[in-house]
């Protein structure tokens, strides 16, 4: 349809009364067309223009939200220009996950919405099923067994480090080794994700656990890390461990997709419901194709990724009740964005 506007702005001079006649009818029965498959398509869709406001919905994204579009705006909290995608639980009217994709256009936002809850069901179901129990077993059995000398090789390698200071060669040895280790862990989550042992704490703690983690790192690459929190920050509930896995996971991304002597910004607040953290990267960015699969399973564009890591992240942020979302721009950057409940409406939820 694009171009053909183009073509008719280009031509307009030498078209003639019947011919545009022509093309008017043309363009009448498309736009007929498109009405209907918008009001009828089982996908929400919001357009919205550039200030935010709502131009027009269809009755899919009414039935998805539960209630008038316009109410749950708020609560969407889409990116306004920029291509997103979020995943997020919906209570009402029954309990269903969605998932909230915005494309940016040239005069606003698409915001398109799709009920997920069967689908995510089936992933997983799928990826437990991938493999059968015993080969899935053996698989994570023959894991297990190499983490052993792994972790031998790794503490033998500080010590050799210790008396050969600066050798580029044993630092290699370590960083492959480490690499390995990290494979492995990721390899393992993904066949037995293990429930969150949930208890009260500040998100604050695995966040500067994984930059302690990581620093060394950061610091060779001069990556500046900025860490804001905005007033006290209520506590939620926690798996200490899973967390800095999550934002090792979400960090390490970070590092790999920005040049050396970038920035990533992590800022945590909070809202009446939730604890929100922030982390920001002014990397390379993604393509809104590219965010629009994020967080499905063996999606990588490197030669050494795995493609596990953002699933498992999204994995984890879920099981602690929240959810996670994702906003990029090619070129500009990535910010992810997690919300996990505050630790008092949880309780509240419980009773
Ligand atoms: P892996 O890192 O092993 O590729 P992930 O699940 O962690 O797997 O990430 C999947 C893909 O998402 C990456 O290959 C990359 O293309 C993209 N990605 C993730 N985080 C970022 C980021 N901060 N900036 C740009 N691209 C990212
Ligand atoms: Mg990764």
């Amino acid at each position: 349809m694009k171009d053909f506007f183009k073509g008719v702005r280009r031509h307009i001079g030498k078209l003639d009364a019947d011919h545009l006649r022509t093309e008017y009818a043309r363009l009448a029965d498309e736009a007929v067309s498109l009405d209907t498959l918008f009001m009828t398509i089982a996908q929400g869709i919001i357009v919205l223009d550039e200030n935010g406001e709502i131009v027009k919905s269809n009755p899919a994204a009414h039935d998805l939200l539960g209630m008038d579009p316009a109410d749950a705006l708020g609560s969407l909290a889409v990116p306004l220009g920029k291509a997103s995608k979020r995943e997020m639980d919906v209570t009402y009217p029954e309990k269903r996950a969605l998932e909230v994709q915005t494309v940016p256009m040239d005069s606003g936002t698409l915001v398109y919405l799709r009920d997920i809850t069967s689908e995510r069901e089936r992933t997983e179901e799928e990826l437990r099923a991938g493999a059968t129990r015993a080969v899935r077993d053996l698989a994570a059995g023959v894991a297990h067994e190499i983490g052993n000398p792994l972790n031998a090789l790794s503490l033998n390698l500080q010590l050799l480090k210790r008396s050969h200071a600066d050798d580029p060669e044993i630092e290699e040895c370590i960083r492959q080794v480490d690499r390995l280790g990290n494979i492995l862990k990721g390899f393992l989550q993904a066949l037995r994700p293990s429930k969150p042992n949930l208890a009260p704490g500040y998100v604050a703690e695995p966040v500067k656990g994984c930059l302690a983690l990581m620093k060394q790192q950061l610091e060779q690459r001069s990556i500046s890390v900025t860490l804001d929190l905005h007033g006290a920050i209520p506590p939620v509930a926690i798996d200490k461990e899973q967390m800095e896995q999550v934002f090792f996971n979400l960090v390490k991304n970070a590092m790999e997709a920005i040049r050396d002597g970038g920035a990533i910004d992590i800022d945590i607040s909070s809202d009446d419901n939730d604890v929100i953290v922030r982390l920001a990267d002014d990397g390379l960015g993604m393509e809104p194709e590219q965010v629009a699969h994020l967080f499905e399973p063996y999606r990588t564009t490197k030669s050494h990724g795995t493609g596990l890591g953002l699933m498992i992240t999204a994995r984890i942020v879920r099981d602690h009740g929240g959810d996670i979302a994702v906003e990029s721009r090619p070129g500009e950057g990535t910010t992810f964005t997690i919300r996990l409940p505050r630790l008092e409406r949880r309780i509240r939820a419980l009773n």
